[in-house]
């Protein structure tokens, strides 16, 4: 317990180990406590193994947070900086569609192989299977007690402990702990970023079925995404679902959520779509005049549930309540799928509590929180990495100066 190290990191994830390399590249004394036995597992998850590390449009829409946040956070590390700074490590990237970046490798090791590579030609000490379970201040010092009975002093600690999403993969409450033990305020936690649980069990049938859609949680103000949807077991899931999760998380707290799918976002015209086809194929049985529209499973599932009569020329009326219900079809969200499924938190450390500008706490000086700990949650698209990453940069800058 006699070395006092310039900083110490609590959490070897996103936002700990680029603060980690940001320091020791200045010669700073550092030490990361981890309790995993490896670093950056959720990374290493992410995009399903290829890692969206960032995204060319990132800017404070994509994010639930005090928008000024986001402003100060971009404008000390951008989009552009992102790309540069993995560019430097050596690792090639890759654009693609709306903006999200990967290794071009294909593969998010890519990125975590990059980051031990530099860590440990700065030979920066990490600890694995290290958890930390108390933190104090004594003199202008932090007092870090891990379950291991280690006790380590540090000038300064970066809380990176990340969120309580997916616990099968280092989630925890801990980091949640540990600020509210300094003094910090929680903003309950919600799992966000996963699929939903439907009230209407008939639509099971439709599993494994996906679409072109547009959701629209009916909440206040109302929430509306586009992409694909995918029916599953339990409900729904998919880019159009997880882009609207975390009004629907939030206003779970309240009972369930209404959520209107519209199967022909593209359509800008619906009505006069379907008076055009019904011109055209008026003489059809039902599901020939739907045929080509959408999936066969949706088209049967609603002519069951409407009751039209299968083998007769459609009846106008009836057609046209079915082509109203797919612009609009209300299903009710009942619950979000838990922990296990959600790729990120809403809620978190109290932003006010912590300086904009360098991600320091307002109640402890040299102490700072990064990463997905603070209430910051960002839609899907490699926009919560990116804010892992700078916020994690962002705090060493500060800790260099200090
Ligand atoms: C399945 C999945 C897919 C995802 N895909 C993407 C994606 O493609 N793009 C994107 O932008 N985001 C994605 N995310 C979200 C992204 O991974 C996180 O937002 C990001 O990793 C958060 O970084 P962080 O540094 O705050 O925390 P983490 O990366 O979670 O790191 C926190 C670390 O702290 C450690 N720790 C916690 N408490 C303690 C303690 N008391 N003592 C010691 N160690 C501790 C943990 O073990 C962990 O290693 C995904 C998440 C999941 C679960």
């Amino acid at each position: 317990m006699d070395e006092i190290y310039d900083v110490i990191i609590v959490g070897a994830g996103a936002s700990g180990l680029i603060c980690a390399l940001e320091c020791a590249r200045d010669g700073l004394e550092v030490l990361v406590l981890e309790k995993d036995p490896q670093p950056a597992r959720k990374v290493l998850v992410s995009g399903n193994g290829r890692c969206n590390l960032t995204n060319r449009n990132v800017s404070p829409t994509y994010y639930y947070t005090d928008p000024a946040l986001i402003e100060k956070t971009l404008a000390q590390f951008s989009f552009q900086k992102c790309w540069d700074y993995f560019t430097d490590l050596g690792v090639l990237l890759t654009e693609e569609a709306q903006g999200r970046v990967f290794p071009a490798s294909g593969k998010s090791t890519a990125i975590t192989e990059a980051l031990k590579t530099a860590l440990k030609e700065h030979e920066v000490d990490i600890r694995y299977a290290t958890q930390v379970t108390h933190i104090r201040t004594a003199a202008a010092q932090f007092i870090i007690t891990t379950q291991q009975k280690d006790v380590f002093r540090a000038h300064h600690v970066v809380l990176a402990c990340g969120s309580y999403a997916y616990p099968q993969v280092t989630g925890t409450q801990a980091g949640y702990q540990l600020a509210q033990s300094l003094g910090h305020t929680l903003i309950p936690p919600h799992p966000v970023l996963s699929g939903m649980c439907l009230k209407e069990r008939a639509l099971t049938r439709l599993s494994g079925i996906k679409c072109q859609v547009r959701t629209t949680a009916k909440t206040t103000p109302p929430t509306c995404a586009e992409g694909e949807l995918i029916f599953t077991n339990y409900g729904i899931n998919g880019p159009a679902v997880l882009n609207i999760s975390h009004a629907v998380s939030c206003a779970l707290e309240n009972g369930p959520v209404p959520v209107e799918i519209n199967f022909f976002p593209q359509l800008e015209n619906p009505e006069k779509f379907f008076q055009q086809r019904l011109a055209k194929f008026g003489n059809r049985k039902p599901k020939d005049f739907f045929t080509g529209l959408l999936n066969e499973g949706i088209i049967n599932l609603l002519i069951d549930f409407k009751g039209l009569k299968k083998n007769a020329p459609i009846n106008t009326q009836d057609t046209q309540r079915i082509f109203a219900t797919l612009t609009a079809w209300p299903v009710t969200v009942t619950a979000m799928r838990p922990w296990q499924e959600a790729m990120a938190a809403a809620g978190g450390v109290k932003v006010s509590e912590i300086n904009y500008n360098t991600f320091e706490s307002r109640l402890h000086p040299g102490l700072f929180v990064t990463g997905e700990l603070l209430d910051v949650d960002g839609k899907s698209g490699g926009f919560n990495l990116h804010f892992a990453w700078a916020s994690g940069y962002i705090a060493a800058q500060t800790i260099k100066e200090n």
